[in-house]
């Protein structure tokens, strides 16, 4: 709820803040228990700061987190601990997240050894179990990261945030680093893991295309805001902000009654430190107006739990 997140800009012959970068920007959402939330935006738009954010491997400016009842964002750092038994994430470059230097079986192990749960032997056997839970033989415990591809380690990534049984997985952007061909496998053993051990997923995104099967509600984020909030079936079939609508206009659709006027985006996104006024997507805006320019849009329900931050819909 409101959350934000701001880095100080520092520099200038004395070294001092000359700035602030706003990354997150008061944003609000729920994630529902069983669901899949989508979060998409181009690169720095804030999204990946606000899933660190929610398990607090990233310290939020200001904002309240509440999760299961809890208000995380009061806890000290042993509490958080603990809670992060039941809040996990997966990363999206794998490699760079598994230690080179230790077999599967350590890095699997090491969250049960971290939170003092059960004996070495009881530990190996769930290594075995998780394992084959994502899809990969038992025997490969025994070898080094080096010696998988992408597809085998995220699977590997997978298990290891899977360890510790938790109820909430924070998945930032787990395919991108994949070939086409191995997003879809992936993809799958996620959904199938997520029915089995009843999980929820806050699962980011660049690609709407890679969010729009797997997810039942997705939030588009823009400049450290999100812009657009509903269900995935609203989101394609009813898009409201024009943000989205470009975002879904350079997405190729099979469907040949498929009718979607082009939108082409004048500009580059501007810099977080430095924002425009008023609705940040002004500067780009097909149908940007004075009012735009000065004041901020409100993140409104227009309807059936369709969020939109636009002038256009005003209620
Ligand atoms: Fe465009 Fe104005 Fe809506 Fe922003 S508030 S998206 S500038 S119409
Ligand atoms: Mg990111």
């Amino acid at each position: 709820k409101n959350l934000k997140k701001y880095y100080p800009i520092t520099g200038g012959v004395l070294g001092g803040e000359v700035g602030v970068v706003k990354a997150v920007d008061d944003v609000s959402f729920a994630v529902k228990r069983g669901e899949t939330l989508g979060l998409v935006g181009e690169s720095g738009c804030g999204k990946s700061t606000t899933g660190r954010s929610l398990l607090r491997l990233i310290e939020p400016t200001a904002g309240e987190i509440t999760f299961d009842g809890v208000n995380v964002t009061a806890l000290s750092t042993d509490e958080m601990r603990k809670m992060r038994r039941d809040m996990q994430i997966v990363f999206q470059d794998p490699f760079a997240s598994l230690n080179p230097r230790h077999n599967i079986e350590k890095i699997l192990e090491e969250p049960l050894v971290v939170h003092k749960i059960g004996t070495s032997s009881e530990r190996k056997k769930r290594v075995q179990e998780m394992l084959e839970v994502v899809g990969l033989s038992s025997y490969h415990a025994r070898r080094y990261p080096h010696q998988f591809s992408g597809g085998q380690r995220q699977r590997i990534g997978i298990a290891r945030a899977l360890m510790l049984n938790p109820k909430l997985i924070v998945a930032d952007e787990p395919v991108s680093a994949l070939d086409v061909s191995i997003q879809s496998q992936v993809l799958n053993l996620m959904q199938d893991l997520q029915k089995e051990m009843g999980l929820t997923y806050l699962f980011i995104a660049h690609d709407l295309s890679v969010v729009r099967h797997i997810s039942d509600r997705v939030g588009v984020m823009y400049l450290g805001r999100i812009v657009e909030l509903t269900t995935s079936g609203q989101l394609y079939s009813n898009p409201l902000h024009p943000y989205t609508k470009a975002l879904l206009s350079a997405v190729p659709t099979p469907d040949p009654d498929d009718v979607r006027e082009r939108v082409i985006l004048q500009g580059d996104v501007p810099s977080p430190a430095n924002p425009p006024s008023g609705c940040t997507f002004h500067t780009r805006c097909p149908h940007v107006t004075e009012e735009c320019r000065s004041t901020r849009p409100a993140f409104q329900d227009v309807g059936d739990g369709h969020f939109v931050a636009c002038h256009l819909y005003k209620q």
